[in-house]
């Protein structure tokens, strides 16, 4: 077991169950979050037996950054992780501050047919900790805040429900990482009853979602999980989480060339839409070696966007990043797997 993989509350139950104090998750946290020690013999306020006896039950091991590539405004780091499997996280430099794109799991089972990571299956979900340290790990690396998190690396964060919202209260947490809710966003197919489960956490958090297409028939056949929860299931559980949270939603939707760029999806889509407080993120589908989609070319992508404008959708056109360094989901780990 990994300390990064403990909640604040999970820290101040295993003090308690030691028979000592709770407070001293708090002096724990800080010595973790607030300066960083990466030894516990710099712990200097809580006595040396009990954290010998904290270092024995848990580890302060962090992961191993195997490659770094860099281009333009973003940063993408591979990590090697203690079973020897391969995870990725993307920093990107926005004018409002550092965002990194987390991964979830090694691998993902989602199977949608764009994406890189969904060509290999899942090998497990990450831990916590796992989670947690992409994120420290690359703030020391580059000696500056990250502010905005994204879960938007490989594998389905919904799928690996209880992992993820321990991670998100961790970085969430005011003597943790203190990144605000609002400044922190999940990205999910489409797995409605997680989608409902979030919505009751009670925490600002935004939700994104992997919309891509406007009907059944092209989402089931490119995005297995719309089997599961075709349209008239999802859009409904939408609504629901927009009406409980309050919260903006953002679709995400990738612009493949002449399979959903066409002037019916962007009516299709206009439609599906209308009413429900979201923003539409349209996606310049980053092409991958092993995959036959492409991309729209740029006048397509304008076009589409018109028509989504004078019907009166909010919407914007995702910036790119690191189009040269394989940044997109799951690239860079399939070239280090030779996959
Ligand atoms: N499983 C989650 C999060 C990981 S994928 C989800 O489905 O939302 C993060 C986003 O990247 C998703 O919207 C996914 O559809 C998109 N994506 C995957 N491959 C891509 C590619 N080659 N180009 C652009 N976006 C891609």
């Amino acid at each position: 077991m990994n300390i990064y993989g403990l909640t604040i509350e999970e820290m101040e139950e295993y003090f308690l169950s030691l028979g000592s104090k709770a407070f001293h998750a708090k002096q724990l946290f800080s010595w973790l979050y607030e300066k960083r020690i990466e030894d516990y013999k710099d712990v200097t306020d809580i006595k040396k037996e009990l954290v010998e006896v904290i270092s024995k039950d848990y580890s302060i091991e962090r992961l191993k950054i195997v490659d770094i590539q860099e281009d333009v405004d973003v940063n993408k780091y591979l990590f090697e992780l203690s079973d020897g499997e391969h995870i990725e996280a993307v920093l990107m430099r926005h004018d409002y501050g550092n965002s990194i794109c987390v991964s979830s799991q090694v691998g993902c089972n989602m199977g949608c047919k764009f994406c890189e990571s969904g060509r290999r299956k899942k090998v497990r979900n990450l831990e916590v900790h796992e989670m947690v340290l992409q994120i420290l790990m690359i703030e020391k690396e580059l000696g500056e805040r990250i502010s905005h998190v994204v879960v938007m690396g490989i594998g389905e964060p919904f799928d690996n429900y209880d992992n993820l919202v321990k991670f998100l209260k961790i970085i969430n947490h005011p003597k943790g990482l203190a990144i605000g809710a609002r400044h922190i966003t999940v990205s999910t197919c489409g797995i409605v009853p997680k989608i409902k489960e979030f919505s009751e956490l009670d925490l600002q958090f935004n939700l994104a979602i992997s919309f891509h297409f406007p009907n059944d028939e092209l989402r089931s056949k490119i995005m297995p999980i719309n089997k599961a929860y075709p349209l008239d299931v999802l859009m409904p559980a939408l609504k629901e989480y927009v009406e409980k949270t309050n919260r903006r939603l953002t679709f995400e939707y990738i612009l493949l060339k002449d399979i959903n760029d066409t002037e019916e999806c962007a009516l299709q889509l206009a439609k599906l839409v209308k009413g429900l407080n979201c923003y539409i993120n349209l996606i310049p589908y980053n092409e991958t070696n092993n995959i036959e989609f492409k991309r729209s070319n740029t006048v397509q992508i304008m076009k589409f966007y018109d028509i989504l404008k004078k019907n009166k959708v909010n919407v914007t056109i995702r910036k790119e990043f690191g189009s040269k360094i394989s940044a997109a989901c799951g690239q860079l780990r399939s070239k280090k797997e030779e996959l």
